[in-house]
């Protein structure tokens, strides 16, 4: 048994999307307590501008989570501030309904800020600036991973201790703007901040398919960069990636790259330290 501790999944869309419980079997995030010593996750809800549906979304997502008893216990995120309408002023009732993370953009750019892949070099607005200060007022954690580089550098220097790339890998190894460059993951371990480790293939390798391999190719340059394991986590992105590397097909089989990272020569602390310790210790702040 293994323990593990998930930054991002997008099983409550998938679950929304497909009329399932949260802690239904057939989700890829799902609990399978057979394989789990522990088990933690953080759900996202996922909205964006192009996306008709948002009036509502955040009241039936949480309804869901609340709903399903059996699903790995944990906490609600904001993947786009759109699920809020970019207000701030709702910050105080999402956080009042289960969300202690918010992302500000997801891929597309938005009032609040340009994203990583639409308007990439705008940062922050004033509402950008001011939603930012109300998230860490109400006391949540900034998710950077859709940001583009320049808000995601204004939230790093604003948000020390609280802030994480929930699914983002490293862009030198394989290069997604996605992913974080050498500075930003730099600065993000300066700031006490966490990555966790993302499996969608497209971010873990440019061509071809992934394997665990590329997942602790990714994981063992970071660590290198930064001369330690303690800002990684995983952040799967399971239920919203259908391209895992080969072997996985939900976190059921994750003892696979728990197993790879062990026969790579990461130690058992490491390995659960970025499974699960350093994650549970940065949320608990
Ligand atoms: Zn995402």
């Amino acid at each position: 048994m293994i323990p593990y501790f998930d930054a991002h999944c997008d099983s409550l869309t998938a679950a929304l999307d497909s009329g399932v419980p949260l802690d239904s079997d057939t989700l890829a995030a799902r609990l399978d307590a057979g394989t789990f010593s522990k088990r933690e996750q953080i759900y996202a809800v996922y909205g964006d501008s192009n996306q008709k549906e948002l009036s509502g979304l955040l009241e039936r997502a949480a309804a869901l989570f609340v709903k399903s008893d059996k699903r790995p216990k944990g906490c609600l995120a904001i993947e786009g501030a759109e699920v809020i309408g970019c207000d701030p002023m709702r910050l105080k009732s999402a956080y009042e309904m289960g969300v202690r993370v918010t992302g500000i953009t997801w891929n597309h750019a938005n009032v609040l800020s340009g994203s990583c892949m639409e308007d990439t070099r705008r940062g922050l607005s004033e509402v950008g600036e001011e939603y930012l200060e109300r998230a860490l007022e109400l006391g949540m954690f900034i998710d950077i991973s859709h940001l583009s580089d320049s808000g995601a550098g204004s939230v790093i220097s604003r948000a020390s201790g609280r802030v994480l790339a929930s699914h983002s890998n490293s862009r030198t190894v394989c290069a997604s703007p996605r992913n974080l460059s050498d500075y930003l993951y730099l600065r993000l371990v300066e700031a006490g901040g966490m990555c966790g480790i993302n499996l969608y293939t497209p971010f873990l390798k440019s061509r071809g398919q992934a394997t665990v391999a590329d997942v602790v190719a990714h994981i063992r340059y970071l660590a290198g960069l930064s001369g330690s394991v303690a800002n990684l986590c995983l952040g799967c992105d399971f239920d919203g990636c259908d391209r895992l590397p080969r072997g996985i097909g939900s976190a059921a089989d994750l003892p696979l790259l728990y197993d790879a990272m062990i026969e790579s020569g990461f130690s058992k602390q490491q390995t659960d330290d970025i499974f699960y310790n350093n994650l549970y210790n940065f949320m608990r702040r």
